[in-house]
């Protein structure tokens, strides 16, 4: 367990956000013209969204798929901002863009998926931020793969270049095949980032996680109910006629539909009855704890015993009944069996782990 804060003293993400409502980024994959970038964000001005994003340059998987229209959309999303006010959002991958982009006052740069898992990508982007001295945004996505150490990896770069206005984004992680998830999205690791980097904001985007219009909005949900700090979600004035991510970015009107039915939570205020159900299972884990080394201990003994009669440690068919009872009684109650067989399995590793050490030991 880590207990020291890897990044002290982080700045609110943007200037104007005070962590009490969630952030939200919105527009489309890539800005494909003067004209469908203004339309655009024209329409997300007047639903009241205060960020806007869009790819100028984009890491595309094919070398034939659309690949953003370069430096020149830089200036369409300076247009942006000049005619609606809005923070303007682009992605970068190596230091020849973040030049660019800060050059043309983008207030946020994001750090794409296949550039996070390129630690000498990271490391050019961040060199470029510290020489620059720039107090600009940036959004840290995860890698494709599932590897937490990367994605930390990645803020820290930053940090230590000085970026100090610093988030992440879950994102997703892609496999091979056909799933429902264009990239899975494996909630525990964004937790696991938040225990570590308790104050790094965390953002969600939904779109490139679900890769289809009907899962924005479950995922968008499921993102605020879990406390992620916003989220970021594709929108093009025409999606049918979009030249990248087609079948996951909303119209302007769609979005708005999926933000009115969104529910955001309260996320910074326990109440009194949280704080006393909260000691409850305090408790529980006590006592779980006293349990659990109580029968290690047995453990111990039978290892002890096993010793003495020369035996092997695992047996299959008792293992299995334990298994299988467990299994059973949680149902039972009313839990998810697979729940309690991860449990056991965990215990019986440990019991054997120690049970082998016991059998090794000279005495
Ligand atoms: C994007 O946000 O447009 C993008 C390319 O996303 P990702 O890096 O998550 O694939
Ligand atoms: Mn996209």
């Amino acid at each position: 367990m880590s207990e020291i804060m890897l990044f002290p003293n982080l700045k609110p993400l943007f200037r104007e956000w005070n962590n009490t409502q969630p952030v939200l980024i919105a527009g489309p994959c890539s800005a494909e013209s003067e004209m469908m970038t203004l339309t655009t964000a024209q329409a997300l001005h007047k639903m009241g969204i205060k960020i806007y994003r869009a790819g100028v340059w984009k890491p595309r998987t094919s070398p034939d798929s659309y690949a953003g229209p370069g430096g020149i959309g830089l200036k369409w999303l300076q247009r942006v901002k000049a005619e609606t006010g809005m923070l303007v959002a682009t992605e970068v991958a190596m230091a020849s863009h973040v030049q660019e982009a800060l050059d043309a006052g983008i207030d946020i740069l994001w750090i794409g998926a296949r550039t996070t898992a390129n630690p000498f990508a990271v490391q050019e982007i961040a060199d470029k931020l510290a020489d620059s001295g720039s107090d600009v945004t940036v959004l840290v996505k995860n890698p494709v793969n599932p590897d937490i150490e990367l994605w930390l990896g990645a803020l820290q770069r930053l940090y230590y270049a000085g970026v100090r206005r610093l988030g992440a984004v879950h994102r997703g992680f892609s496999s091979f095949g056909q799933h429902l998830y264009r990239n899975e999205p494996q909630w525990q690791i964004p937790i696991e980032l938040q225990r570590r980097a308790s104050n790094v904001p965390i953002i969600c985007d939904p779109s490139h996680m679900g890769g289809k219009t009907e899962l924005i909005a479950p995922l968008s949900q499921q993102a605020l109910d879990m406390g992620f700090d916003g989220l970021m979600i594709e929108c093009h004035c025409c999606p049918v006629q979009a030249l990248s991510d087609k079948e996951q970015q909303l119209s302007p009107a769609e979005l708005q539909q999926v933000l009115n039915a969104l529910v955001v939570r309260n996320r910074h205020q326990p109440s009194d009855e949280l704080a006393a159900l909260r000691r409850l299972i305090d408790q529980c884990d006590d006592e779980l704890i006293e349990v659990l080394n109580r029968r290690m201990e047995l453990c111990r003994q039978i290892g002890n015993l096993k010793k003495s009669q020369n035996m092997t440690v695992v047996q299959t068919r008792r293992y299995d009944e334990i298994l299988e009872r467990r299994m059973r009684q949680a149902q039972e109650l009313g839990m998810d069996p697979a729940f309690m067989q991860s449990v056991m399995q965990v215990i019986h590793e440990e019991a054997v782990r120690e049970q082998v050490d016991i059998l090794r030991a000279k005495k």
